[in-house]
């Protein structure tokens, strides 16, 4: 079993998914409860994807300002050579 530690499990896509299934499980994780929280390690100084626009990713998935272009980090590599790009054309389920 891979997983976060935390007991939980997901199907399809995982904490090493790369793109859009990176996307899907940090916003899935935990029921949801993990894509809202502050990166432990501090703010990340991402730059969109999709723009180029920079921009401080603070929690684990989170929004370029200017095209909404969504982008996660994994949470147990917060770092922004890990930063995951949804692409695109991609909005959130919400
Ligand atoms: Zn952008």
């Amino acid at each position: 079993m891979s997983g976060c530690g935390c007991g939980c499990s997901n199907s399809g896509g995982g904490p090493f998914s790369k793109g859009r299934d990176l996307v899907d499980f940090v916003f899935h994780a935990h029921g949801g409860a993990v894509r809202d929280q502050k990166i432990m390690q501090g703010p990340l100084a991402a730059t969109c994807q999709g723009c180029n626009t920079p921009f401080l990713l603070e929690t684990y998935l989170g929004q370029c300002p200017k095209c909404d272009g969504v982008h996660a980090v994994a949470p147990m590599s917060p770092t922004v050579d890990n930063i995951q790009f949804a692409g695109k054309e991609y909005r959130l389920p919400l």
